[in-house]
């Protein structure tokens, strides 16, 4: 039985949302999902809307919208980023959340999704207003987050800086200092070691796995990669280690390429010192449209949303399409990619190494015991190249798209779950 879109609330109903609603109804149709369960996990559990009062460096003060949504509990306390970007919304915030319920049950991690974060420009801001806005956010979200309730992370325009003043700012409520309460935080105050890279190492891992699949050696491979702030830079650097050649890399105005391939490490650096990539020697400058459809074994898209979409599907020349991003491909775009044979892995598998790595982070700073390097990237190997595995065999088994076979895996877990536990009361 189809679900009319128009169930969704009027308060999430955003395009990313409604995306996120399709996929899932695509995913619980296969499962033949009962339509008391689709009914409960189309919408988040609990969302929070707030509003951020920052005095400026100039004595003013601005109010900034801020936003938490957790959309599912059946396997614990939720796990997701912290947004702050210009266009975040309560209904993007409350798509990601979703995915993200999906991402952490497909990798067995014992999490549902959360996301949040402040409507604002982080580039605008001074460090001070930066440190201000992120306090005062952590407050008002306070009676939400907790290393048993919801631990939030880094995400679009947010880094390990400001995770550890969303950790001082729950600490210093609570009396003594809980690093259990976020993830993606610098070293010295119980991150972990690889946290950094994870997201983008796990997007590595799985393209590994992909290429095995389709038996093209990644020594002749080519990658193009669209964004480069943590998922971008280190899925670019990791895949120049071994030997993959990255031929463009883009920001937010723009990027560069060069067929020959690209020193990535020289390309962040100077971006580093320029603050853009335009002017950089070694490359030709290109749009964020045109680096799409470069021609290339692997693209990357690792910045926004719905970046791949029905007007730019057919042209895309990628054999391989790997989601650095959350949300980058269109329903529509999906359906013109399955049709030219383009091998999808979907967001919600790519990017699953930052919240593996986070989660790991969690259990060390709840055992206060602290992990080697080579142990995580171990750990991070196993469960995402053992998820991956999972995957291509439900979308064999059940002659569906890699998004779809993901989906199910994560949706089939969390739906034991409640039926398990039941409707309360
Ligand atoms: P980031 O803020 O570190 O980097 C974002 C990058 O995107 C920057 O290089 C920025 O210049 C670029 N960008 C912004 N707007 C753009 C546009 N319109 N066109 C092209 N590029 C643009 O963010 P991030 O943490 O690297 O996250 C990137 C994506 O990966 C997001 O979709 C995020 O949800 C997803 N993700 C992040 C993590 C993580 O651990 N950080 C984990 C899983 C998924």
């Amino acid at each position: 039985m189809n679900h009319p879109q128009s169930n969704i609330p009027p308060e999430f109903d955003t395009p990313v949302y409604r995306m996120a609603v399709a996929q899932f109804e695509e995913a619980a149709e296969k499962l033949h999902l009962e339509p008391n369960l689709r009914a409960r996990l189309r919408v988040p559990q609990r969302s929070l809307v707030v509003s951020v009062p920052v005095r400026m460096d100039d004595g003013r003060v601005t109010v900034y919208q801020g936003f938490r949504v957790q959309h599912d509990t059946a396997l614990g306390p939720t796990k997701g980023g912290t947004r702050y970007h210009p266009a975040l919304t309560l209904g993007e915030s409350a798509a990601l959340a979703m995915w993200m319920t999906w991402k952490c049950a497909l990798a067995g991690l014992p999490y549902g999704g959360a996301k949040g974060g402040v409507r604002c420009d982080p580039s605008k801001l001074s460090m001070d207003e930066l440190q201000h806005l992120t306090r005062r956010y952590t407050a008002e979200i306070l009676l939400m987050i907790g290393p048993e309730m919801d631990i939030p992370a880094p995400d679009v325009g947010t880094n390990p800086q400001i995770m550890a003043w969303v950790m001082d700012t729950y600490s210093m409520q609570k009396g003594y200092s809980i690093p259990g309460v976020v993830t993606g935080k610098p070293l010295s105050i119980g991150g972990s070691l690889g946290r950094e890279e994870a997201t983008g190492r796990g997007v590595v891992f799985t393209i590994l796995e992909a290429l095995n699949h389709l038996n093209i050696p990644a020594g002749g491979a080519t990658a193009v990669v669209q964004g480069c702030g943590n998922v971008g830079s280190f899925a670019a650097r990791i895949l120049t280690e071994i030997g993959i050649r990255v031929i463009a890399i883009s920001d937010s105005k723009g990027g560069v390429v060069n067929l020959n391939g690209l020193d990535c490490d020289r390309v962040l650096r100077y971006k580093d010192e320029h603050h853009t990539l335009k002017g950089f020697p070694e490359g030709e400058f290109i749009t964020n449209g045109d680096l799409l459809e470069l021609e290339c074994t692997v693209l990357v898209p690792s910045a926004l949303s719905e970046v791949i979409t029905g007007e730019n599907a057919g042209r895309l020349k990628c054999r391989l399409l790997a989601e650095g991003a959350n949300g980058p491909t269109t329903p529509e775009a999906d359906r013109i990619l399955d049709s030219r044979g383009v091998f999808v892995i979907p967001d919600v598998l790519a990017n699953a190494g930052g919240v593996i790595v986070s989660y790991f982070e969690w259990v060390q700073d709840l055992q206060q015991y602290f992990w080697t390097d080579d142990e995580i990237r171990r750990k991070l190997k196993e469960i995402i190249t053992a998820a991956f595995q999972r995957v291509l065999e439900q979308s064999i088994r059940k002659k569906v798209g890699l998004r779809i076979a993901a989906q199910m895996e994560g949706i089939n877990k969390i739906a034991r779950a409640h039926r398990l536990r039941g409707l309360y009361p």
